[in-house]
């Protein structure tokens, strides 16, 4: 890759870190202003690191989409203290997301606990404003001032994007001159694939709400590009642990699965920008998503 050195361009890693369904995902999705996180109502979504590039005027910001921090539930042993501390270790900037609508519990204060480990500056990210009255969000700013000194409080809504814009600004005088990492063209660093693999495990757990256990893998088979006909052409398999669950996920007369493909492909084409084939199949495989779990468990959440 090559690195420009010019003089004046700003770039920096700004990690977005936070407890389980506060938005880090919707709202790293309003930055980019384009799809490449998925989001549920369901915790802990997001099972890898996102790598989510906003380019600026002469700079741009590399953000990261932690899932590892919010094991800060109750108490903390050793290991997971570092654990959620290496992850935001050597970035610029760390956006703690908190919610508008809940005031500071416990999880929040081990995570900010945390924070005086850090010597980066910590901006604080009061989410989904548009859940309350301008008197009850003054009241949650005032009691988040008091525990930690942020470099900055800024309200917004990730979901209607009010304040976004605000935020944006904000960043670029807190990061460093740097580099230019990526192209100017790249939102991502993660393959297509894997992208393409976590849209179709969105709408999985969209459509089959509670039916379908949260331990479903997707895993694509064949990614294969039709220059010609503008067009890709994507397998990918629905691992589930029983029968009965590929009888939900298949649905009566494929009506299930046909839903969960039309949706994922309207997001795999927004993505990728041309028209897309997806072709979808479910797999039953006990050891598939035992194993899964099972790296679930060792942090790769
Ligand atoms: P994450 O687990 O922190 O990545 O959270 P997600 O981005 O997956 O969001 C969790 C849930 O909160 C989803 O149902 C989102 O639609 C919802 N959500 C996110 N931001 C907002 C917001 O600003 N307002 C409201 N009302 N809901 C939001
Ligand atoms: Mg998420």
């Amino acid at each position: 890759m090559k690195l420009s050195a010019d003089s004046g361009f700003k770039s920096g890693f700004v990690a977005i870190i936070g407890q389980p369904n506060v938005g880090k995902s919707t709202l790293l999705n309003k930055m980019l202003g384009q799809k490449i996180a998925i989001t549920s109502p369901k915790p802990q979504t997001t099972r890898n690191r996102i790598l989510g590039i906003h380019h600026i005027d002469n700079g741009q910001i590399l953000f990261l989409d932690t899932p590892g921090i919010h094991q800060a539930r109750g108490g903390l042993n050793r290991y997971m203290v570092d654990l959620a501390l290496a992850a935001v270790r050597d970035v610029d900037v760390v956006m703690l997301l908190v919610e508008a609508d809940r005031d500071p519990g416990d999880a929040v204060r081990a995570i900010i606990k945390l924070l005086h480990k850090l010597s980066c500056p910590v901006i604080l990210v009061i989410n989904k404003i548009d859940l309350v009255a301008p008197e009850s969000l003054l009241r949650v700013i005032d009691l988040y001032r008091r525990l930690f000194e942020f470099a900055e409080i800024v309200p917004v809504s990730a979901l209607t994007g009010n304040g976004v814009d605000r935020l944006l600004g904000l960043l670029p005088s807190q990061l460093p001159e740097g580099p230019r990492y990526y192209p100017d063209e790249m939102v991502t660093d993660l393959p297509e694939r894997f992208i393409a693999a976590e849209m179709v495990r969105e709408q999985v757990m969209k459509k089959t709400r509670n039916e379908i256990p949260y331990g479903t893998a997707v895993q694509v088979e064949s990614f294969t590009e039709d220059p010609q006909r503008k067009l890709v052409i994507i397998k990918a398999v629905i691992h589930v642990e029983r029968d009965s669950q590929k009888r939900i996920l298949v649905g009566r007369q494929g009506g299930m699965i046909k839903q969960i493909g039309a949706a994922a492909r309207r997001d795999i084409e927004g993505f990728l920008g041309c028209r897309v084939f997806l072709e979808l199949f479910v797999r039953v495989d006990r050891n598939w998503t035992q194993s899964a779990r099972m790296l679930k468990e060792f942090g790769y959440d």
